[in-house]
């Protein structure tokens, strides 16, 4: 039998309300969480009997029989808006921000854009899923236009990925408010501040958001489900990741697995580990976090990566930190893995303080480090462990 762990917090906000109760049979498609105040609605996954709730998840014993095809359909509505609500979709490229609050912005006059940048190194489900399925993502753009009143929709991707260019574009032959842009291949350009940079040409500040510039930015993912949504009914309960690193089947794409499935389901599926073997990071590697065997697929969920063992390097270390790299708390973890001591800790000096969090000024436009370093020097540091994207 499946054990499933339905996280309660899948999203920027509050965790969800269960409205389910121990014992009670729950069917794949089932509503068995409400937001409370900011957040969205949590359905089961899988069809099986509910076992255990905590305060941060509901835990569901799968039936062995399950149907992928069969799942509890949302409400029926008349409102595209209410479907994406009912539906419980959220932004899956990590952001995790309700997307019926996000589409609530009318953006007339304005652009909505489809990030498809596959920004992190080794993610390649993205990109594959816009392969596959670009004609579901230009409908889900299409929807998501009327809903928004934006005047066009771009879909931002990197020339590198070639099969999904050719895939979105053919998608959007036909489409006149539709159009494919190019961004830079480099790291991060999938960041909100720099796709509207390279899109629109304009510079957002730090802390400012797409709709500063009539913008709104979803990734293809968000995009595709909120098509399942409106078209086949269907609340969000799979997922698409990535598994790359030890294991014996590399880059490997899962497309639409249930929320709640652990990461070591994949690491099996996929061959096993190759050994040695260390942490399991969810998530890309510049932004993700240390997982474990147990860490459950959530609606945000990129990838499980698989590392080798951390070296055991007994240095003083200096760390230097990147918005969109390993932030501090990650990197004096990795420190210790390492069996080395931070001497300083020192930021990009691009990042500054807003709202009690520092953010880059310029994403994607990076400076050279010399001081940084300089200052770690000074301090006794014989290495550096580096969160930033250029060096
Ligand atoms: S300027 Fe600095 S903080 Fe910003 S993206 Fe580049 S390395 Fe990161």
């Amino acid at each position: 039998m499946e054990k499933v762990t339905i996280l309660l917090k899948q999203h920027v906000g509050g965790p969800d309300k269960p409205i389910v109760e121990v014992g009670q049979r729950v069917k794949r498609g089932e509503l068995i969480a409400e937001p409370d105040g900011l957040g969205a609605n949590i359905h089961a996954s899988l069809t099986g009997t509910v076992t255990d709730i905590t305060d941060k998840a509901i835990i569901i014993d799968a039936d062995e029989e399950q149907s992928k095809e069969d799942y509890v359909h949302i409400p029926d509505s008349d409102d595209y808006l209410t479907d994406i609500k009912n539906a419980g979709i959220v932004g899956a490229g990590g952001a995790g921000f309700p997307t019926d609050v996000k589409l609530s912005n009318k953006i007339p006059g304005g652009y909505l854009i489809a990030n498809a940048a596959e920004c992190e190194p080794l993610l390649c489900h993205n990109t594959q899923v816009e392969e596959r399925y670009a004609d579901q993502i230009v409908r889900g753009m299409k929807y998501m236009l009327e809903i928004t009143d934006a005047k066009v929709g771009y879909i931002a991707v990197k020339k590198i990925h070639h099969a999904a260019v050719l895939a979105l574009g053919k998608a959007c032959k036909n489409e006149p408010k539709i159009k494919v842009k190019f961004l830079t291949n480099m790291y991060p350009a999938g960041d909100e501040r720099v796709i509207v940079r390279q899109l629109l040409g304009i510079v957002l500040k730090p802390g400012e958001l797409p709709i500063k510039a009539n913008a709104i930015i979803d990734n293809t993912e968000t995009i595709k489900r909120i098509a399942e949504a409106i078209e086949d009914r269907k609340p969000f309960i799979d997922k698409d990741i990535t598994l790359d690193g030890r294991i014996k089947e590399r880059s490997t794409v899962f497309e639409n697995v249930p929320v709640g499935l652990p990461a070591k389901k994949f690491i099996d599926a996929a061959g096993g580990y190759i050994v040695p073997y260390g942490d399991i990071t969810v998530g890309g590697p510049f932004t993700g976090h240390t997982g474990s065997e147990t860490t459950p697929v959530t609606k945000t969920t990129g990838a499980f990566l698989v590392g080798m063992p951390y070296p055991q390097v007994h240095k003083k270390i200096g760390l230097l930190e990147c918005e969109c790299g390993g932030q501090e708390p990650r990197l004096r973890e990795i420190a210790k893995k390492m069996g080395s001591e931070v001497v300083e800790f020192q930021r990009c000096k691009r990042m500054v303080l807003v709202n009690g969090r520092y953010r880059c000024s310029l994403p994607g436009i990076c400076p050279g480090q010399a001081d940084a370093i300089l200052a770690m020097k000074k301090k006794g540091a014989e290495a550096v462990l580096t969160g930033t994207c250029q060096d």
